[in-house]
């Protein structure tokens, strides 16, 4: 959602509003609610200079006249009325809205309304109004029916606005969690784990008695390719070579390590080499081209069984030590 969307969304809101208003005129003047009728007029007008306010993007100003306007509305209904009509629930259904509001206030950077005073402003005109009628008794006759369907079709709405309110709530708090989880295992770039993640697999996978392997892959002469074709067509070879990966190791946990170097963890298998050897493979046979570019890409892999290697440490120093091997011995091997 972004800030055009919310503008859209207030523009709805405020129509339903508007059109609430004219519904509960034609119902006072059914109760016989005069006050309540001409009290509506300039409720009306509320709600069209509304339509002004939005127009100009400020929705701190309308968000409050709104608060203040939709309360002293509601109020006075009780006052004239009574409890009987169910009229005192929409200032309690305004609270988790009120807070929503101040929420996405805060995600779009938009000057907010402190929702503590508001909702303090709403408590004490909602006893005003219900310490009044206690004692004095509604204003206005009331209408048994009417009271009936007013209290039953208030109570719905109130309820079914809560329920919306609450369910919207849950999800925005669940697409942040998940977004969050995301974000702390998943490498941006190549969509591989990120090393965070991949130090607690390694972490599960020192606890497990069958022998796993652990291999370091780093292309080489990566700075090479950033200084000859650009830091775009670097990023393209390591998403590249991270797809590759992915299509020949479907089996095993793919990190980004760090930079150029991928890191990988191979359940138990026949023949770890043979496997690496087939991935080197492929990345030398797979065609990179960048922006009309064809670029040559190798990689040299560490490869370190677990065996009795007792530390997630010295097991991945170990592969990178194959690592350095393999980068002396003239790059694009496997050393195991
Ligand atoms: P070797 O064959 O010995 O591995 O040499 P190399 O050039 O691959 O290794 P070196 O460590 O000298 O350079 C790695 C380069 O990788 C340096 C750094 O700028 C680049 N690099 C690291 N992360 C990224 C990235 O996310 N995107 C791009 N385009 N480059 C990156
Ligand atoms: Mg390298
Ligand atoms: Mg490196």
């Amino acid at each position: 959602m972004d800030a055009d969307k919310i503008n859209k969304i207030t523009y709805v809101v405020n129509t339903s509003l508007l059109g609430i208003v004219v519904f509960l005129m034609w119902f006072f003047y059914v109760c016989h609610a005069t006050f309540l009728v001409y009290f509506s007029i300039p409720t009306i007008c509320v709600y069209l200079i509304g339509y002004y306010i939005i127009h100009k993007r400020r929705l701190y100003y309308y968000v409050m006249m709104i608060y203040i306007w939709i309360t002293i509305y509601m109020c006075l209904t009780v006052v004239c009325l009574g409890y009987n009509y169910g009229f005192q629930l929409y200032p309690l259904s305004m609270i988790p809205i009120i807070y929503y509001i101040n929420y996405l206030a805060y995600k779009f950077n938009l000057k907010r309304v402190s929702s503590a005073v508001i909702v303090a402003g709403i408590i004490i005109c909602y006893l005003g109004g219900t310490v009044y009628v206690l004692i004095n008794g509604p204003v206005y006759e009331g209408n048994s029916t009417l009271s009936v369907i007013a209290c039953c079709a208030n109570s719905i709405y109130v309820f079914g606005l809560l329920i919306l309110y609450t369910k919207t709530i849950m999800k925005t708090i669940i697409s942040s969690e998940e977004k969050l989880k995301q974000m702390s295992y998943i490498d941006e770039l190549t969509g591989l784990f990120n090393r965070h993640y991949m130090v607690s697999e390694l972490e599960e996978a020192m606890k497990v008695e069958d022998s796993e392997a652990v291999a370091i892959i780093d292309i080489d002469d990566f700075k090479k390719i950033n200084d000859e074709y650009g830091h775009n067509a670097g990023d393209y070879v390591l998403r590249k070579v991270s797809e590759v990966m992915q299509e020949n190791c479907e089996n095993a946990i793919i990190s980004r390590w760090g930079g150029e170097e991928f890191l990988l963890i191979m359940n138990k298998q026949d023949d770890y080499f043979q496997q690496m050897e087939m991935l080197r493979g492929a990345v030398e046979q797979t065609t990179f081209e960048f922006e009309e570019q064809m670029i040559q890409v190798s990689v040299t892999i560490g490869l370190s069984e677990r065996k009795n290697i007792t530390s997630v440490n010295k097991w991945v120093q170990a592969a990178d030590d194959k690592l350095y091997t393999g980068k002396r011995s003239g790059k694009n091997v496997v050393i195991a």
